[in-house]
């Protein structure tokens, strides 16, 4: 790290360090960088203050008083999201939005560490205020009421293709949308994520509806949307990063 922020070094934000992580592996052709803790923390402490961390790696055959620990970037958050007020209201009208989903304004153009489970439980209470106070008199619609789904069509989904397109849209956001986002990459991204969705919603319209399949859907639209945004914010911030 010091050759990326000779000041903060690993302590730099989440971003600079994962961002310098991924450098690094491409620039050496490297799935993996390592950690070392066996040089910089003694033993016990280790073993003290780590744990969990600690077992868990054990498991898989590491041992953080002895052996290097091989990293990897990793979504852990998200930033943005459904556009929400001080309250978890959405645009639209009596649609609430809160926790990793919303986006209240609270985190900027990063998230700082364990911000997160805070603002669920903020916007948590203060949306059940809200509606208590706005709604008084709502009850929950009669379920007899709700007219049963309709299905379009009868092809029945194979969650072998659903599996398939899932990981391509995984594979393309990592790739193409991830820590460091360039025109090219986004524009290719756009290309195929459109196709990949245009395919989906064909097959959705004429297959019985799954879990996997709504998940699918919904997947492709927000990875869509997701790219939509970073390609339109040419300004690097926080984790968007644009070369
Ligand atoms: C590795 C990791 C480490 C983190 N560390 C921290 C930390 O130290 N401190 C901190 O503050 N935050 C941390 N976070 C972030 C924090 O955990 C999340 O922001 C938070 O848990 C989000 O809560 P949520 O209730 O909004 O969403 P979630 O916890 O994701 O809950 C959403 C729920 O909806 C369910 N669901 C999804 N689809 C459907 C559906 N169609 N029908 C019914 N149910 C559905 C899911 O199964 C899930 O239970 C971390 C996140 C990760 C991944």
């Amino acid at each position: 790290m010091q050759n990326y922020d000779a000041e903060w070094k690993d302590l730099a934000p989440r971003d600079v360090v994962a961002r310098s992580i991924y450098h690094e592996m491409l620039t050496h052709g490297v799935t993996n960088m390592y950690l070392d803790l066996r040089s910089t923390i003694p033993e016990a402490r280790i073993r003290e203050h780590f744990p969990n961390i600690y077992q868990k790696c054990l498991a898989y055959g590491i041992d953080l008083t002895r052996d290097l620990v091989p990293v990897v970037p990793g979504a852990h958050y998200s930033c943005g999201g459904i556009w929400v007020d001080e309250w978890g209201l959405s645009t639209i009208d009596r649609l609430y939005a809160i926790g990793e989903v919303a986006c209240t304004g609270l985190h900027g153009a990063n998230r700082l560490a364990s911000t997160s489970l805070l603002e669920g439980l903020v916007w948590g209470k203060r949306t059940a205020q809200h509606i208590v106070q706005q709604h008084p008199d709502r009850s929950a619609p009669d379920p007899a009421l709700i007219p049963p789904w309709r299905y379009i069509g009868d092809e029945v989904p194979d969650p072998a293709l659903i599996g398939q397109d899932m990981s391509s849209i995984k594979n393309m956001m990592w790739n193409y949308v991830g820590l460091v986002r360039t025109t090219d990459r986004l524009n290719r991204a756009l290309r195929e994520l459109r196709n990949l969705e245009s395919e989906i919603e064909r097959f959705y319209r004429s297959s019985k509806l799954t879990d996997g399949l709504i998940g699918l859907r919904n997947a492709a639209r927000t990875a869509v949307i997701v790219t939509m945004a970073a390609w339109e914010n040419k300004q690097s911030m926080g984790c968007h990063y644009r070369e």
